[in-house]
């Protein structure tokens, strides 16, 4: 499960060029999904559509922000679904070890029927960055680590290993402090054991946020960022107890440690 981690990071690539003979295309209330034919098999392009309806509506409820989600029909959020890997990564511009990725600029999401994952964890994870940014607005910053963890608490394991492994990285001396995190970026050529420790800790550290530290103040804090407020002066603002992302750290890592 942790392997898969490294294959879900938010891409911000070229959007798929559109030739519209290269695509043949199905809407629904909140949708459009542009997929390769015959390439593609009409019964799981409907079954996306039905899918992404379905997640839409379970991923706004996690967020905490149903009543924003109107996006109508001339916003609907575009999913293109490429033959294989080989078309996704040659034509959609990915990297090799990538199965799905959110162009959060188009509201759109890339990505191929891959063997296994596609509804429990790449469709939800991808959905889960599209609706967190179309909340947010888009000149919002949040650190990637949130960003990421907030798509992971999508899927529907919710990476709920998450925990243990974070929990090894302190004991063997590994562990990157929230503070460090708050700055880290991924690259191509980062490597991939703190790949792999980066998504790992960004689901613990929102999975903890949103069950340990009540729903109701996740649902504020997002509220707070989508009013511009910044991310530390959100936490101090909402969580009475922490003032900055030390604070949160610390928190984090007792609750780690006491599991
Ligand atoms: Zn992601």
């Amino acid at each position: 499960m942790i392997l898969r981690l490294m294959l879900l990071m938010v891409s911000f690539f070229e959007a798929p060029l559109l030739h519209a003979k290269d695509w043949e295309q199905r809407g629904s209330s909140n949708f459009i999904v542009y997929y390769r034919s015959p390439q593609v098999p009409e019964d799981f392009v409907q079954t996306v559509v039905d899918q992404a309806e379905d997640d839409l509506k379970r991923v706004s409820d996690n967020i905490g922000i149903t009543r924003y989600q109107r996006w109508g029909w001339d916003k609907r959020a575009s999913i293109f679904i490429y033959r294989d890997q080989e078309d996704y990564v040659k034509n959609g511009g990915q990297a090799q070890w990538s199965h799905g990725a959110a162009l959060l600029a188009f509201k759109a999401i890339s990505t191929y029927p891959s063997a296994s994952g596609f509804f429990d964890t790449i469709l939800p994870h991808e959905l889960g960055h599209i609706v967190l940014h179309e909340y947010l607005g888009p000149t919002v910053y949040v650190p990637l680590w949130f960003d990421e963890g907030v798509a992971m608490y999508q899927e529907k394991a919710k990476q709920w290993g998450a925990h243990q492994v974070v929990k090894k990285a302190l004991e063997n001396g590994e562990f990157i402090p929230l503070t460090q995190l708050m700055d880290m970026r991924l690259y191509k050529n980062s490597k991939p054991e703190s790949v792999r420790l980066f998504y790992a800790e960004a689901a613990s550290a929102v999975n903890f946020m949103v069950t340990q530290l009540g729903e109701s103040n996740f649902y504020r804090f997002c509220n707070e960022l989508k009013n511009r407020t910044r991310f530390e002066d959100a936490l101090a603002k909402i969580y009475i107890r922490l003032s900055n992302a030390k604070d949160l750290n610390k928190a984090w890592v007792r609750f780690l440690e006491d599991q």
